[in-house]
């Protein structure tokens, strides 16, 4: 499938000058049309400001040092969306790239009903939109995200929690975006809901077509419902591959660190050993590889220099940044 946001070379720091810390490093994403991407990694890692990076959400003091954001409209030329201005990107929010935020279901407003959060909305994009009109609309939204349109007129504290999540989600697809970034969306909720609501996502996605990045530090949800998976650390992507292939045979050291780190949610048991040692401090990163004071497989060229993310399979299309990948030995110097 075509891409519908191609990340490139995308390096964002926060603060300026002699005081910056690097929080993405040269991050290269591309998000193909109806593919959901997972982007997994500890807390720290880098990616939840990249999705705010990519939506030009992201506040001061993060600044986009580098790199390139393009967004391709259906049968359209690709957009630079670094280069957006304001009035461009409120355009883009919400109707091309939605995005559901970590413990989004605490930001709807208590004093308003879920109709009238869902039809502000498409109020503000879609004005010539009759109010009967919205109206059908907030009902067919809910409908779809699992909620009886009879619950219209309730607020917020009237739901459960997984309820106000799904209107969060039912907002994201209110304007029919094509590609809906959820950062962490069902962490609040426990593991029975998140799978539902997440079961439903996927099959929303095929039903409207549209693509999804899936962000979490819970990789277990992310090989049950992602495409492909990138994995980040310490702002970089150090792996990228589908999401079968990873489960199967994670390539990076701290790719398999991270599935040891959560129970299997089918197939054989595994001892969750967890990875020791704690997510590197953007103040002070480690030389070479960052992962490197914690890897157990770390050798000779690995505190020296950084391995690049290249190709591992020709075939398969997956990348690891790590100095076992064979062939990217660093040469002798
Ligand atoms: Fe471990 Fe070295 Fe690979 Fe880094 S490059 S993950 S330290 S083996
Ligand atoms: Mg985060």
């Amino acid at each position: 499938p075509p891409p519908v946001l191609e990340i490139s070379g995308l390096c964002v720091d926060y603060g300026l000058g002699a005081d910056a810390v690097r929080a993405v490093h040269d991050v290269d994403l591309t998000l193909r049309r109806g593919e959901v991407l997972g982007l997994a990694g500890e807390s720290g890692s880098g990616k939840s400001t990249l999705a705010y990076a990519v939506t030009r959400l992201l506040s001061p003091p993060g600044v986009i040092t580098g790199g390139d954001v393009r967004y391709h409209p259906r049968g359209g030329e690709p957009v630079d969306v670094l280069a957006m201005t304001a009035r461009e990107l409120r355009a883009f929010r919400w109707q091309e790239v939605s995005i559901v935020f970590q413990g989004a279901m605490n930001s709807l407003n208590p004093v308003h009903t879920v109709h009238t959060q869902l039809t502000d909305v498409l109020k503000a994009h879609r004005p010539d939109m009759p109010r009967a009109g919205r109206t059908e609309q907030a009902r067919e939204l809910l409908s779809l995200v699992g909620i009886s349109p009879d619950r219209l007129g309730a607020y917020p504290h009237q739901l459960s929690g997984g309820m106000r999540q799904r209107v969060m989600i039912a907002m994201a697809l209110a304007l029919q975006p094509d590609v809906v970034i959820m950062d962490e969306p069902t962490t609040a909720l426990d593991v029975v809901m998140q799978r539902q609501i997440l079961r439903q996502l996927v099959r929303l996605r095929e039903e409207l077509d549209f693509s999804v990045v899936f962000i979490t530090h819970d990789i277990s949800l992310l090989i049950e419902f992602s495409d492909r998976i990138a994995i980040m650390y310490g702002g970089r992507v150090v792996e990228q591959a589908g999401a079968a292939e990873i489960y199967r045979d994670p390539r990076h050291p701290y790719s398999a660190g991270l599935l040891h780190s959560f129970p299997a949610l089918h197939g054989p048991r595994r001892e969750l050993t967890g990875i020791p040692g704690s997510p590197p401090d953007l103040r002070a990163m480690p030389s070479g590889c960052a992962f490197h004071p914690r890897c157990p497989k770390a050798f000779a060229p690995c505190d020296r220099k950084t391995p690049p993310l290249a190709p591992a399979d020709s075939s398969s299309g997956r990348s690891v940044a790590c100095w076992l990948n064979d062939d990217h030995r660093p040469g002798e110097a």
